[in-house]
């Protein structure tokens, strides 16, 4: 298990009507409350799995260990 977890590059995000990480991400840790905003990760869920940083069509989700 990586230490690694998803982290939105917020400048990068479109905000797309349909984000493809939601749906993606195997533990439900990518989700958003509101489409006007960037979407949030849980990062006691996230797995680091880079699932997420694979589907994002903007390259707007990284990995990196938390700060
Ligand atoms: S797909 Fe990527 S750019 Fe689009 S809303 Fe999701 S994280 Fe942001
Ligand atoms: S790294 Fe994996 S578990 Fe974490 S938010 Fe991305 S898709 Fe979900």
């Amino acid at each position: 298990m990586t230490s690694e977890k998803s982290y939105i590059l917020t400048e990068k995000c479109k905000r797309c009507e349909v984000c493809p990480p939601i749906q993606a991400c195997p533990s439900k840790a990518f989700y958003r409350f509101d489409p006007d905003y960037p979407p949030v990760v849980d990062l006691e869920m996230c797995l680091g799995c880079g699932t997420c940083v694979e589907t994002c069509p903007h390259k707007a989700v990284i990995l990196k260990k938390p700060a």
